[in-house]
């Protein structure tokens, strides 16, 4: 039987055009992005094209990515082998965990878009687009959870980022490398990013805010005084999992108020629990309430924390399910 892949286009970079300012917005449609994939014809699959949004990424919000969610069920309930989701380079590693986190079973869910956009000398979007369309169709892909194919390489989508603002080679997943690779075509993968956590897209996704707040070196605490109004959020902390000493009164007096996460703006790595236990360490910062987020970085750890508010989990479920990401 021939499988069936569906491209759903989002916007961002692999999308646009020249305007009249000389600049470029997202404009062209998933048919017009699949017209120009040399080579599909070839592949033997039936592609399916639907554009959901025209969009630069940071304009996504949650509204648009339950939309997406919704989408993506129905492209599976209707016999999709798998799917690529086309959209800005600046947010995928966001709405890829959110994928990773809210879609269930098996069917492969790849998210690309291109650095280069379409008027520029070698885009990268049309290579990008025939390797995830290889990806989702693959039955290595099946299983593994939301997935960025990038630059022939194939991320898991709770470990990757966007770490280049320009490079075609933009996304890394640090500390651990890419699932596999394209080669010649071919999808080869060798690992496999461990067991997922699903969650459903819960009644208050739209209306739940979570932010992220940065340490640094002679914080004193100040950004953290102007939080009310969030419901939830990711303390981005130095090294391992650490603040100033005197942001922690301010932090605990937070963490008393609404769920608080301790993450890393280190870049790599997983927060410690029990090693430091100075003032400001992740000893004394989990000891006042807050919760380590594992491997995750601040970023995805706020779209974990934004889906278990909208479904108004409890810290207890809250600290469990950050555990998962350990
Ligand atoms: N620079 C961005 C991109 O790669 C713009 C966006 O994220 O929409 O698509």
């Amino acid at each position: 039987m021939t499988k069936r892949i569906t491209v759903i286009a989002m916007g961002g970079t692999i999308a646009m055009t020249p305007d009249a300012g000389g600049g470029v917005v997202p404009t062209l449609t998933a048919d017009d992005l699949l017209a120009a994939v040399p080579g599909l014809a070839e592949l033997d699959l039936e592609i399916t094209a639907r554009t959901l949004f025209s969009l630069p990424s940071p304009s996504i919000t949650f509204a648009h990515l339950a939309t997406l969610v919704s989408a993506i069920g129905e492209e599976i309930a209707a016999g999709g082998t798998g799917v690529v989701i086309t959209q800005g380079t600046d947010t995928i590693e966001e709405t890829a965990f959110f994928l990773d986190l809210t879609v269930p079973g098996d069917t492969p869910v790849v998210v690309t878009g291109a650095m280069r956009h379409p008027s520029l000398a070698g885009p990268d979007g049309p290579a990008n687009l025939l390797a995830g369309i290889r990806v989702a169709a693959s039955p290595a892909a099946r299983g593994l959870g939301g997935l960025v194919v990038f630059a022939d390489e194939v991320h898991a989508a709770r470990l990757v980022r966007k770490t280049h603002t320009a490079s075609t080679g933009a996304f890394v997943s640090p500390g651990f490398g890419p699932l596999g690779l394209v080669v010649e075509g071919e999808p080869r993968l060798l690992t496999t990013p461990g067991a997922r956590h699903c969650l459903p897209v819960g009644p208050r996704v739209t209306e739940v805010r979570v932010g992220v707040v940065p340490t640094a070196l002679g914080d004193d605490g100040a950004l953290l005084r102007c939080v009310d109004g969030f419901d939830g959020l990711v303390l981005a902390g130095v090294g391992a999992g650490h603040v100033p000493e005197p942001v922690v009164p301010v932090l605990a007096d937070v963490a008393a108020r609404m769920p608080v996460v301790l993450a890393s703006r280190a870049g790599a790595g997983a927060m410690l629990t029990h090693t430091y236990s100075y003032p400001g360490s992740e000893v004394d910062l989990i000891g006042r309430g807050l919760i380590p987020s594992g491997f995750l970085d601040p970023y995805k750890a706020r779209i974990l924390l934004h889906l278990l508010l909208a479904s108004d989990a409890s810290r207890t479920e809250i600290t469990r399910t950050f555990a998962r990401f350990g």
